[in-house]
């Protein structure tokens, strides 16, 4: 009753006088076309949704210019939700160093996750975190079974730092004054 109720409303006297295209394109604005027409889409989405993963893959495979374009967009769009995501997803990262790092500092086995800094036990560990971003630094870290990395607290990790000389700054300032 209702669809019917919308199509006598529906001002047809516009779908006249239009090419076949504009026809259509006029059509599907129809409330309850439209509504018909989503109700098909969702259907046949859930039908081929297998068949629709793979033509996706193969298509993003074969135009990733536009998939950039995409993706871009997406960011520009929606910005907070990215940034909010993308948060969490460091933090889950940050997390799982830290668990594989042992929890807890390695001088004095401090344990709270705020204060703990991953640290090279050979030094040069600010070069490597310029050479790239932190996400690429943390998946390293995690790999790496080679013991090249340990956790120290921030105070510990000063400490170190103090003892290798490791601040070429301070010692100019020492100098001075
Ligand atoms: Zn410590």
């Amino acid at each position: 009753m209702e669809s019917k109720d919308k199509r006598i409303k529906y001002p047809f006297h516009k779908l006249r006088h239009v090419n076949e295209k504009e026809y259509r394109k006029l059509q599907r604005q129809i409330p309850h076309i439209k509504e018909r027409n989503k109700k098909y889409a969702k259907n046949w989405h859930e039908k081929n949704r297998e068949k629709m993963r793979v033509y996706d893959k193969q298509y993003n495979k074969e135009h990733p210019e536009q998939i950039k374009e995409k993706k871009k967009r997406y960011r520009e769009k929606h910005s907070d939700k990215v940034k909010t995501r993308h948060k969490q997803y460091m933090f889950k990262l940050r997390m799982g160093v830290l668990k594989a790092l042992g929890n807890k500092c390695v001088r004095c086995g401090f344990s709270d996750w705020r204060a703990l800094q991953i640290d090279h036990v050979h030094g040069g560990g600010l070069k490597e975190l310029r050479s790239c971003n932190t996400k690429k630094y943390y998946e390293k870290v995690i790999k790496d079974i080679e013991g090249n990395y340990q956790l120290l607290c921030s105070n510990c990790n000063q400490i170190k730092k103090h003892e290798n000389n490791e601040f070429p700054n301070i010692k100019v300032k020492k100098n001075g004054t």
